[in-house]
């Protein structure tokens, strides 16, 4: 299986968001990565050898551990939603060539050798990551320390053909394109960009920052993907996090709430995520890019959280159906609504293109005292 072998189907098919990376094996991966690569024509610009590409990503490859969730797998993810959100915002036309390689690489790079344990538990357990990094981002530090200790092989090192100039540029961006994608920063760098919003322009410097927002909406992109990608990532996840929290049960460490697995529950940890994180963000890079709105994200991914309503429920009268969410978009308001005894449900408006729009009901179960 080699890159000349990969269909025009298949090429195309990788340039959207709804690609499913659960019906490719990771030898595969590596070749649609090298597709990424060829057909965003970085090969030609950066002068990037075939063969150095190859050992490259094998590299990474190798960098990233067998964990449950921070896997080869979701690099490749991440890193495939960054491709396809280039095409779909049309970046190929809006920034240069370089921003575009800083962007896919940090994709690339951006959790290598992630030990299945968060920041908070690197800090309690001090851990040698905290100790190396005084407790500042100490895995997003050492994922981007492995990226650059990756390059430094000659025979992996795809920027050996730039001038000194253009590696410094790229290594500035990555460096803060992966240190961007520590979520206890997420507030900080995403109000950084909704304040530049109005004023927003792509040949201004200072703009760079939609850089660091398309790594980190890559990152956590998985709830917009079609209902049966991005189930399956939820469990991965969770096992992750109730393997850190069985960890710091039994080393006597604060426990991360939202990894208790007696206190997490599927559908409430999805919908809070949702909420709080996800659709913000995805909100603010609508603005910039309207065409999203017409865009299959999202779409498929809210209705799990329908689908997940309310057993004991008698009169729900606000949800819609499935097939009625096509070509919306959505916001959360802040009403709560009650649905019965046990679970209460976030209002969510839909809108197209600002004409219609009629409300839904986000359910959380929840008990309600
Ligand atoms: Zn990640």
């Amino acid at each position: 299986f080699s890159s000349l072998q990969v269909t025009e189907e298949v090429r195309e098919h990788l340039k959207t968001p709804t690609f499913d990376n659960w019906q490719w094996e990771e030898a595969e991966m590596l070749v649609l990565l090298q597709v990424m690569y060829t057909d965003l024509d970085f090969l030609t610009a950066f002068q990037i050898e075939p063969e150095a590409l190859q050992n490259f990503l094998f590299e990474v490859y190798c960098h990233y551990n067998n964990i449950p969730f921070h896997n080869f797998q979701h690099c490749f993810c991440v890193t495939q939603m960054m491709y396809g959100l280039i095409w779909l915002t049309d970046l190929r036309n809006k920034l240069s060539r370089v921003d575009l390689l800083i962007m896919l690489t940090s994709a690339l790079c951006h959790d290598l050798d992630h030990p299945g344990y968060n920041n908070v538990y690197q800090i309690n357990a001090q851990t040698d990551l905290a100790l190396r990094y005084n407790d500042i981002s100490p895995l997003e530090n050492h994922h981007c320390a492995v990226a650059f200790g990756i390059l430094a092989k000659p025979e992996c090192n795809i920027l050996k053909n730039l001038s000194n100039e253009q590696y410094k540029l790229i290594r500035g961006g990555m460096i803060k394109c992966i240190l961007a994608t520590d979520m206890s920063r997420h507030n900080e760098i995403l109000n950084k960009f909704k304040a530049m919003q109005p004023v927003f322009n792509f040949t201004n410097k200072e703009h760079k920052e939609l850089m660091k927002i398309m790594v980190k909406v890559s990152d956590i992109s998985n709830e917009a993907r079609p209902m049966e990608v991005a189930e399956p990532w939820l469990d991965c996840l969770l096992q992750e996090f109730f393997n850190q929290s069985d960890t710091e049960k039994l080393k006597g460490l604060p426990v991360t709430p939202f990894m208790d697995r007696d206190k997490v529950s599927k559908p409430s940890s999805q919908t809070s995520f949702i909420r709080f994180v996800l659709l913000p963000l995805f909100t603010e890079l609508t603005k910039l890019f309207p065409c999203l709105e017409d865009s299959d994200l999202f779409y498929e991914s809210l209705p799990i959280d329908i689908s997940e309503k309310c057993r004991h429920r008698s009169e729900a009268s606000f949800v819609a159906t499935l097939s009625s969410i096509q070509g919306f978009y959505f916001t959360v308001t802040e009403t709560k609504v009650r649905v019965c005894d046990f679970c209460i449900g976030y209002q969510i408006k839909k809108t197209k293109q600002n004409k219609q729009s009629f409300t839904l009901v986000l359910f959380r179960r929840e008990q309600i005292k």
